[in-house]
């Protein structure tokens, strides 16, 4: 074994499976954000059951850490509480483990963190960043779509908006 797994919510969404040997680490807000669904509650709950997932917070100096390289960055605003820990695990598991850890999200803001704090990625749904990109702004719960740039919070619905990129978007909308 020589390669561990941190996820973020979309992972859970979007099935990653995970299980012995391989070991998978997640953060205690994901799991809080993910129970809110009955599903990928069941599924967590077997996978820590399994000892295939453990759930770790990470230390408040990495936290930090993040946060500072995601203001210089215009990242900061598109990420939660949430992405902010996946991301600090990552980079905390990264300086403690001997073995080679892998992020896996499909948000572009967590992608694009993890690049510049040099944490390997991995998307399953969409393909990655890519060099370009038109960045469309939208809320992950009522999918409602926005161009204002400067809006962070849903109107609607109150949860912080995301963002990905617009081609992306005309793709994967049938
Ligand atoms: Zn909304």
């Amino acid at each position: 074994m020589d390669k561990v797994y941190v996820l973020d919510s979309s992972a859970f969404i979007f099935g990653f499976s995970t299980s012995p040997p391989l070991k998978s680490y997640t953060t205690q807000e994901v799991v809080k954000e993910i129970c809110k669904n009955e599903f990928t509650k069941t599924k967590i709950e077997i996978y820590v059951a399994q000892g295939s997932i453990e759930v770790i917070s990470p230390p408040e100096d990495f936290l930090k850490k993040v946060l500072t390289v995601t203001q210089n960055t215009s990242d900061l605003k598109y990420l939660s509480k949430t992405d902010l820990s996946v991301i600090a695990l990552a980079l905390f598991l990264k300086k403690t483990l001997n073995q080679k850890v892998v992020l896996v999200s499909d948000d572009y803001a967590i992608q694009n963190a993890a690049s510049i704090l040099k944490i390997e990625f991995k998307s399953l749904k969409a393909k990655g960043i890519e060099k370009q990109i038109i960045w469309e702004i939208y809320c992950p719960a009522c999918k409602r779509v926005f161009l204002n740039a400067s809006i962070l919070k849903c109107p609607f619905c109150g949860h912080k908006l995301k963002r990905k990129p617009k081609s992306k978007l005309a793709i994967t909308k049938k």
